[in-house]
């Protein structure tokens, strides 16, 4: 044991963090999660996100997209329940009970239309269950003081670095990178997933974890859904939201080295990670 703030992912952590499905669970054991996005031309990326969250364990999904997004959702992802906005293709409203939902995940395909920015306002000003917010949910909160000033405490957020740097203007170096990562987690008291290559977990307590899972192949559309899906689909199984941080940036990535294993790097796409998410459970556990 060390005083330093920098940690490494490390197999033997993610086994003692992984918990063993019980004899006598039942889908209620293992949570009910909301996945709200998709917009016209982007439902893709909220249905990934729904995949992934299953696979990842979770017990129910629910998924909220526009009106378009029916059907799409009820033929791709069977398994996941559907809600829909009145608005044809983006976003206006959240669900007004979200108290059965023990994570929300917010982002994927959801556009930066005026009526869903306001309705994420709304959301902010309300008690809300744990967050994830990623993609355009956190383009909103870059552009939007209110957003930043209500965040809710304890929420994941998990940029790539573009959407970092609109949170937090430019880095000079790397170092810097990591400093302006500690204080916007410690101003927000969220933790941040910083994602690339080496993907940087912060804490609000002001602890870096590094990832040591993950290829080039991942750098290909849709694979940062498939995290959000992740990340939603073990916060709403209990797991706290460090924890959820820790396992799903670490899965996520063995599920791209087991995909590339068997696809090769070049040709992996993002939904072979949820195909790959299960082997990489198996391997970790
Ligand atoms: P996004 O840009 O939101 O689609 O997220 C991309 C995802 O792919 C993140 O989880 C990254 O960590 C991962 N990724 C992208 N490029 C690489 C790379 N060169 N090596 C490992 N993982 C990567
Ligand atoms: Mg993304």
């Amino acid at each position: 044991q060390t005083d330093s703030p920098y940690h490494l992912l490390v197999p033997q952590h993610i086994k003692s963090l992984l918990r063993p499905r019980q004899k006598f669970s039942h889908k209620g054991t293992f949570g009910h999660a909301l996945l709200v996005g998709g917009s016209y031309g982007k439902m893709g990326a909220i249905t990934m996100s729904g995949h992934a969250a299953l696979r990842a364990g979770l017990g129910l999904l629910t998924v909220q997209v526009p009106h378009i997004g029916y059907t799409i959702l009820q033929t791709a992802l069977p398994e996941a329940m559907v809600l829909t906005d009145d608005h044809a293709h983006h976003l206006t409203r959240f669900p007004e009970d979200l108290t059965k939902y023990q994570c929300v995940g917010i982002g994927p395909g959801l556009g930066q239309a005026e009526a869903s920015q306001l309705a994420l306002e709304r959301l902010f000003q309300q008690v809300t269950p744990p967050l994830v917010l990623d993609a355009d949910a956190l383009n909103l909160v870059a552009t939007d003081r209110l957003l930043r000033q209500h965040l809710p405490p304890h929420s994941i957020l998990t940029p790539h670095p573009k959407e970092f740097e609109r949170l937090t203007g430019p880095a000079t170096d790397d170092f810097h990178r990591l400093q302006l990562l500690k204080e916007f987690c410690a101003q927000y008291q969220c933790y941040v997933v910083l994602k690339g290559a080496h993907t940087c977990i912060g804490t609000p307590a002001g602890e870096f974890y590094f990832n040591t899972t993950g290829n080039p192949g991942m750098a290909t559309g849709g694979t940062g859904d498939v995290l959000t899906g992740i990340l939603t689909g073990l916060r709403a199984q209990g797991y706290s939201a460090l924890e959820a941080c820790q396992l799903g940036v670490y899965l996520h990535g063995l599920a791209g080295n087991l995909a590339a294993q068997a696809e090769g790097q070049i040709s992996l796409i993002a939904s072979d990670l949820y195909k790959y998410l299960g082997a990489a459970f198996r391997k970790a556990s």
